[in-house]
This record gives C-alpha cells, sequence and structure tokens, in this order.
C-alpha cells in the first residue's frame, strides 16, 4: 500500500456507509491521544481503497507533508516490520518530532492496515510500557477491520471470499502479468437456475436453499484443487481464477459442472434435490475493462444455461465472447430507453402497409408497423427490439401505445373511406393480460372506431403459448365484432389442427414460406394445402411478402383472398398514405 498518498482526499473515499467505521476509529484515537498524550493518531487500513482515517485535535494544519516526513522513515523499515517502531527526530526542523507506528495484525497473521502516533515534541518518555499499550491499541483496531473487511470481502454462508475478493485478487494478478503470453481465465459455476431457487424457497424454505449452498460449496472444494481459491460470486453461483492454458481450464470446469450430475440430498427436503450446473468461462487479459468481467462471467453462465443441452459436460460450458456481451448490453440499453421514447414526440412512429383484395385490386386496409428512431442508436428494426420488449414487462405499455396511435390515425382515414380496415400486431402477454381487451374497446370508443374496421395480428405461437387465455380473450374481441389474424403462419410448427378450435377469422401466411414458393415446389405444396384448409374452415387467407408480379400471380392462384408486400406497396408513412386516400377521393 503506498504511503505517499494525502489523507485528506482518501479520507474523501471513506463512504457513508462506513459511518460506524469510522466512529469506532474515531473513538480509540480519541483514547489514544489521552492516554498517550500524543497531539495526532491515523489509523491505515490496507483494503482496496486504502483508506485513513485522520483525528488530529492538537494539529489543526495537519498537512500531506506532516504524513509524508513521519511515514518516510518509517517505510524504510518495509511493510513487512511487525513490530512497534519509534521515530525521534533529532534536529527539530520537521514540525514532527515523534512518530509512533504499529501494524494492525488479522488473526491469521496478515497485516490489515497501520496505526500512526505522532507528536510536535520529541518523545523520549515512550518507552515500554507506552509501546504496549500502543500494541494493545492496534489489536483492538485490528479486530474491527478484520471485522469489516469480512463484511466486505467474504460470504458470511460459506466463508469463501465473496465477488468483491474476487475482483480485488484478479486486479493483484494483473498487475505486473506479462501480457503477451499470460492470461488468467475467470471461470463462474452457476449450480441452479434462478426460477428453480425461487421455487425451491417456496416450496422447502429459506434454510434448505442455504444448506444447499453449503453442500455445492463441499462438492466444488471437492474438484477444484487447493491450491486455486473459490469464491461465491452470486446465489448459486461459484468462481475461481485459474492462469493455464484454455484446455486445461475447460477440462477443470466439465469437473465442476459434473459434479452435480447427482442430486444434492438436504434434510429438509423430502427428495434429493437434482441440478443442473453450467458454466461460463472468460479469459481475461491484460487490458480487459475489469467491471466487465463478472458481467461476461453471468452472460456466459447464462447463455450456457439457456443453450440448454442438459447431456454433454462439455457443451454446459460457454466461453466468454465480446460480441455477445455487446449484445446485451444494446439489448438492455434498447429496452430501458424504451419509456423515454414513447413519451418522446420524435421516436416512435407507425407505418402502413396496404393490403390488396385480390379480386379486384383495391386496397382495403393496411398493417400498422412500428419504427424506432433512436437518438443514439439510431433506426432500430421491430424484429430487434419487439422480442426484446416482449421478454420485459413493457410490452403492454408498447401495445397501448400502438393502439391508440393506429386508431386514431384510422378515425381519420375512415372519413375518405368509411370500409378501410387496419390491422394491429399484439404479442402473446397480451392475450393473456385481462386489461387488454377493455383497454382496446376503451380506445376504439375514444376514437369512434367500430369493431368491423379492426383487425388484431397475433402469431401462431403466440397463441399456442396459453391457448385457453387465447380463447377466452378472441372470445371478447368476437363481440367486440373485431377480427383476429393468425400471423406468419409457416414460420414455426404451423399446426392448424390446433388452431382450428379457437375463433379467429383470417390466416396470414408467412412472408418467407410465400417467396421460397417461387424455387420450391414442397413450399408451394404446403401452401396450396393449407389454403384449402383454411378455407374449409371458413378463413380468408393473405399472403405476405408478395415481392413480384409472379407472387402475386401464384396468390391468386392459391385463392388467397388478400396480398400483401412490397409489390403491392412497402410500408408507407401515414402523410404518404393520407395522400393515396386524398387521390382516391378526386378520382
Ligand atoms: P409482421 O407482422 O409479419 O409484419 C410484416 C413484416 O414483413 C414487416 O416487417 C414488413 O415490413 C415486412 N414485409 C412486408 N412486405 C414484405 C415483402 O414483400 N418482403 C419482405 N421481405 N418483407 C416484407 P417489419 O415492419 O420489420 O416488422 C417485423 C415484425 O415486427 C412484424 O412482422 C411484427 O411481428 C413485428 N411488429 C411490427 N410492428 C409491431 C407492433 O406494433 N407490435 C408488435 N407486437 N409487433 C410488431
Ligand atoms: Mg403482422
Ligand atoms: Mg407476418
Amino acid at each position: 500500500m503506498p504511503l505517499d498518498s494525502a489523507p485528506d482526499r482518501i479520507l474523501a473515499l471513506v463512504r457513508p456507509g462506513d459511518r460506524l467505521e469510522q466512529d469506532f476509529h474515531h473513538s480509540i484515537a480519541l483514547l489514544a491521544v489521552r492516554l498517550l498524550e500524543v497531539a495526532a493518531v491515523v489509523v491505515q487500513v490496507s483494503d482496496e481503497a486504502g483508506r485513513w482515517f485522520v483525528y488530529a485535535p492538537d494539529m489543526p494544519a495537519f498537512t500531506d507533508a506532516f504524513l509524508d516526513a513521519a511515514f518516510s522513515d518509517h517505510a524504510r523499515e518495509g511493510a513487512a516490520a511487525r513490530e512497534v517502531s519509534l521515530r525521534q527526530d533529532g534536529d527539530g526542523l520537521s514540525p514532527i518530532r515523534f512518530s509512533a507506528r504499529a501494524p494492525l495484525l488479522a488473526a491469521n497473521g496478515a497485516v490489515v492496515g497501520w496505526v500512526w502516533l505522532i507528536d510536535k515534541r520529541p518523545r523520549f518518555d515512550f518507552q515500554e510500557k507506552e509501546k504496549t499499550l500502543l500494541s494493545h491499541i492496534a489489536a483492538t483496531l485490528a479486530d474491527k477491520v478484520e471485522m469489516s473487511l469480512a463484511l466486505r470481502y467474504q460470504d458470511r454462508l460459506t466463508g469463501l471470499g465473496n465477488r468483491n475478493q474476487f475482483m480485488r485478487d484478479l486486479r493483484a494478478r494483473l498487475v505486473g502479468a506479462n501480457h503477451t503470453d499470460w492470461a488468467v481465465y475467470a471461470v463462474m459455476i452457476d449450480v441452479f437456475s434462478l426460477k428453480y431457487i425461487s421455487r425451491l424457497v417456496v416450496a422447502t424454505g429459506l434454510s434448505a436453499v442455504e444448506r444447499a449452498i453449503q453442500l455445492m460449496h463441499e462438492r466444488l472444494a471437492g474438484v477444484v484443487p487447493r491450491n486455486i481459491e473459490l469464491y461465491r460470486l452470486g446465489l448459486a453461483r461459484f468462481g475461481f481464477l485459474h492462469a493455464g492454458d484454455k484446455a486445461t481450464v475447460r477440462a477443470l470446469a466439465a469437473r465442476c459442472v459434473a459434479r452435480f450430475d447427482q442430486p444434492l440430498a438436504i434434510d429438509e427436503a423430502a427428495l434429493p434435490l437434482s441440478v443442473s450446473a453450467y458454466a461460463g468461462v472468460m479469459r481475461v487479459e491484460g487490458d480487459v475493462n475489469l467491471s466487465e468481467v463478472i458481467g461476461g462471467l453471468f452472460v456466459s453462465a447464462d447463455q450456457a444455461r439457456e443453450a440448454g443441452k442438459m447431456w454433454a459436460v462439455d457443451d454446459r460450458i460457454w466461453i466468454y465472447d465480446k460480441s455477445l456481451m455487446q449484445a446485451q448490453q444494446r439489448t438492455f440499453q434498447i429496452v430501458n430507453s424504451l419509456r423515454g421514447a414513447m413519451l418522446a414526440s420524435d421516436q416512435l412512429r407507425l407505418v402502413y402497409q396496404p393490403r390488396e383484395r385480390l379480386c379486384d385490386g383495391v386496397w382495403i386496409s393496411a398493417e400498422a408497423l412500428l419504427r424506432w428512431r433512436h437518438p443514439t442508436l439510431g433506426d432500430i428494426a421491430p424484429v430487434e427490439f419487439i422480442p426484446a420488449v416482449e421478454a420485459s414487462s413493457l410490452m403492454s405499455m408498447l401495445t397501448d401505445w400502438v393502439v391508440d396511435k393506429a386508431l386514431s390515425q384510422l378515425a381519420v382515414w375512415l372519413k375518405m373511406a368509411p370500409s378501410f380496415a387496419m390491422s394491429v400486431n399484439i404479442s402473446a402477454s397480451d392475450l393473456t393480460r385481462p386489461d387488454f381487451v377493455p383497454m382496446l374497446s376503451r380506445a376504439m370508443m375514444r376514437h369512434g372506431i367500430q369493431g368491423g374496421n379492426l383487425e388484431l395480428e397475433v402469431t401462431e405461437s403466440a397463441l399456442a403459448h396459453d391457448i385457453q387465455a387465447a380463447r377466452c380473450t378472441l372470445e371478447q374481441l368476437a363481440v367486440l365484432g373485431v377480427s383476429v389474424a393468425v400471423d406468419d403462419f409457416g414460420s414455426g410448427y404451423s399446426n392448424l389442427a390446433q388452431l382450428h378450435a379457437l375463433p379467429f377469422d383470417v390466416l396470414k401466411i408467412d412472408n418467407a414460406l410465400v417467396r421460397a414458393a417461387l424455387t420450391n415446389q414442397r413450399a408451394e405444396a404446403i401452401i396450396k394445402s393449407v389454403v384449402g384448409l383454411a378455407k374449409a374452415l371458413d378463413h380468408r387467407v393473405i399472403a405476405e411478402g408478395i415481392e413480384t408480379a409472379e407472387l402475386r400471380a401464384m396468390a391468386v392462384g392459391w385463392d388467397c383472398n388478400e396480398a400483401q408486400g412490397y409489390f403491392i406497396s412497402r410500408p408507407m408513412e401515414a402523410a404518404a398514405m393520407s395522400a393515396w386516400f386524398a387521390a382516391q377521393a378526386c378520382a
């Protein structure tokens, strides 16, 4: 720990949370000043912030220079000196004429800090008795410092170093390492998924989970060599650092993961708990930003779990890659800025893609499609932000926004074309929320929209997600007279048999499947059979992705009712669509 740091500046590092600790040091310093009649006491704590506590009632102008002068002498004795040491300044040039230093020794013998006594006069009276008193003061301070370091760096449940300790050790390893041919690997073993833990807490109680975590520690300690320290990095996440080659680290991570193939037996649970461990591995190079390491490990371990491969141990280890982290950070940023975007007037907007009735070529409706121009990320495509928002709790808010904007626009166009319809995309979560239909019917009333002018598009997978809830919502929509289209049919399982019991009106054949029909006879055969079946069940069929005249002709041949795609029109800005309506009215 460098001794030339300015105490005033470093005092500013003392966080408000350290108040109690500061008060304690203050009391001890006060005691030392009184008992040993010195002018100032300084306590230095050897944590990574290198904190100092200065108590100098008799030296109001206590400055860095004083400390430098007093400490440089002692520093020559080296940090290893474990005895009380004294310095008397004989020439009287320095305002500090006396200093004494004692190490703060932890129970394991480590030096966790120092205490210094400073005086403005020589202290030849400072003898064995005073030295012993200083040693006692140092021991009391050491206990306190050790306790506070343990709180900051140790996990209470397992006694392992915690995330702070992990970072501290990693930092220490990176300092002075030769980065050209050297790297340390950071490994995280994730034993339980968070979802599993919360279920377990409900089923067996917190103490069972704590016991399970202790057992995990024991198991890992049985695999990881003694010279490699284990850390607890999260609820059921452990970690270690290993300087070695990739293959060795991977093999060790694999042994750790495999160790949890056997269920954990704890007294509190009637049955052994079957767990599934995954590992994230990150090569930490010299120039890495340390704050990324923990995040990188979490992302990698989560990615391994998400990939969900259960059987081969090797598949349960994910090696960190930066692009994944960047993608996650981008997603996070996107979701975080959505609220602001909904409040701003210039970020989100709807564009409208017309749909053509094939028998007479008339545009009878338009699909509202969301666009987002982000102030720093630029244009973000809905295929990127919609799934991110769907995974958050903000989707309902976004759907409400879209419904309001689309219906308000529709109200304007209905004045020019009273039978025109608007199609709005909704998400799986909208089908299961109880306030969706009330919200929609309020918006319809607000904008004076009849059910016959509105259609909602929902993907097949969203319908299949919770068939009962979907049925209930669809029935309520039918009461409002709003029709429902199954979007992107043919992109997933495409199980019409499963859907046939649901009250929907329209089937939209997926973009990609339609385009594939140009070159692939099987795709065309599938479309033909789907159209036949849908029509037999009384659904209207729409072909999406009509990009060419040839595809449009094919859609007519398949007996589709309507078509949508770039050949008919690209999605249009509201103003362009309004101009089209105006032109129609004049024609
Ligand atoms: P979707 O509902 O299937 O919308 C059709 C998508 O295909 C649109 O992409 C449209 O621009 C694109 N498209 C139209 N014609 C053609 C064509 O001929 N060729 C090709 N290659 N593509 C064509 P977009 O606007 O990027 O939207 C993508 C998806 O994002 C939508 O697919 C929909 O699932 C979702 N989405 C868009 N807006 C919203 C919204 O307001 N709410 C929700 N929940 N989802 C939305
Ligand atoms: Mg759609
Ligand atoms: Mg679609």
